[in-house]
């Protein structure tokens, strides 16, 4: 059932609670923001929100303060950036204040004042325990500071929590924002109705971390790329000894029956054919490759993709019309081990006739480490929340939200 969008919201001089991700790397003493693409992401809905005369209030959390306030967790230093990004975006200056609670008397009385065309960012929701805990009552205290609430903050859409589920009980209407919309319909798109061939990409450390997903796939998918840590558990599982590569032992049997399933279902399940091995766990450690079917030197271990399974996954790759990558293809954190990763990377990005969607934040750093992020459709702004969307799983932030009636 589709979700109301902000674009089917009358703002004007409503108070418009946005829940937000400025979850942004802070400097050690709390005072600078490290990186501000999370506060970029969400000027369109910003922009869309005070230009229909909105009154503004943002919510957000930030780190883990566990539930009591931490002055090097505060959103405080958010807001001379976001005042700076806005002026910029809008070509004029935007009046951006900040209440020190985001409930109580205090983000009251501020709420209050709020005018058209302003905005009000309130401190870290996580300064108050209720809010992960998805307290009611502490739902409600957000829900009396607005009349209309947008969620657009799809990296945290798959926690229950006050600013995300609770609140829209005490709502007429909950919408999703701009950059929360494009993140449903790009991901929707993919598993509903991809353009073919349908192609997923997966890797990283752990078979446990992707089955679901995996499992959830192959009844949509023309093929599975499998690479990462995790491709190895299944190369044992097909008979293969993998040496010290990554292997979890109590995954061997869903391994199997994912490849048994795959087979049933027409989707092709293509794991490494070669490897790069190296004699320890480090970025100085002797290197050798080594193809095929045997069995890997007992004390080695894979660490990237090898050449051959390099070719045939950019085949994949530049024949597919939709693309889904979760996950690194080897230990691309050691420039000798990143290789794989960055030729899928590169293979992704040369492919621009294809819907090109990039998730997980291992995957995501190596598109903008390879120079290609541009040229990807779609960038997930939320790793658990792409994982477990693309698990089939409902996102309570997203079923949350009112849906549209025609
Ligand atoms: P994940 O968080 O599950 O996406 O896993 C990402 C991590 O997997 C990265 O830190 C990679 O270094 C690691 N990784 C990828 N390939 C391997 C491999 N062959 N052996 C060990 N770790 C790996």
């Amino acid at each position: 059932m589709p979700k109301l969008s902000i674009r089917d919201l009358s703002l004007e001089h409503k108070h418009v609670l946005i829940r937000v991700d400025f979850n942004v790397p802070l400097s050690e003493d709390g005072t600078q923001i490290m990186e501000d693409t999370r506060i970029r992401e969400t000027l369109p809905t910003l922009e869309y929100a005070l230009r229909h005369r909105a009154k503004v209030i943002l919510a957000s959390h930030l780190g883990r303060p566990k539930g009591k306030p931490n002055s090097k967790m505060s959103l405080r230093p958010v807001v001379d950036r976001l005042r700076q990004l806005l002026d910029q975006h809008l070509d004029q200056s935007v009046n951006v204040g900040f209440s020190p609670d985001c409930v109580g008397k205090t983000a009251e009385e501020t709420t209050c004042m709020l005018e058209s065309g302003q905005v009000l960012l309130l401190e870290n929701l996580r300064f108050h325990a209720e809010e992960e805990k998805n307290d009611p009552a502490f739902a409600r205290e957000l829900a009396k500071l607005c009349e209309l609430y947008v969620n657009d903050a799809f990296g945290s859409a798959h926690r229950a929590h006050a600013s995300t589920e609770g609140i829209t009980h005490f709502v007429e209407q909950s919408a999703a924002g701009l950059l929360m919309e494009k993140e449903l319909n790009y991901l929707g798109k993919a598993l509903r109705d991809p353009d073919k061939p349908f192609i997923a990409i997966l890797g990283g450390a752990k078979v446990s971390d992707k089955i679901e997903v995996i499992q959830n796939l192959l009844g949509k998918v023309d093929a599975l790329l499998i690479g990462g840590g995790m491709a190895y558990t299944f190369l044992k599982a097909r008979g293969q000894n993998v040496g010290k590569s990554l292997l979890e032992a109590d995954k061997l049997d869903v391994a199997r029956e994912a490849m048994d399933t795959a087979a049933k279902r027409g989707a092709r399940f293509l794991l490494p054919v070669d490897h790069i091995l190296a004699d320890k766990f480090a970025a100085d450690a002797h290197t050798q490759a080594f193809s095929g079917n045997g069995d890997f030197p007992a004390d080695w271990m894979a660490l990237d993709i090898g050449p051959k399974t390099i070719r045939l996954f950019v085949d994949e790759i530049s024949r597919a019309r939709t693309i889904v990558w979760n996950g690194p293809m080897g230990v691309f954190e050691m420039p000798a081990f990143a290789h794989g990763t960055m030729q899928v990377a590169q293979a992704v990005a040369n492919n621009t006739v294809a819907t090109s969607i990039v998730g997980g934040g291992d995957s995501v750093a190596a598109v903008y480490q390879a120079g290609v992020a541009e040229k990807i459709t779609h960038i997930s702004t939320g790793g658990g929340a792409s994982l477990e969307f693309l698990e089939g799983k409902k996102l309570p932030g997203v079923e949350a939200l009112t849906e549209k009636t025609s």
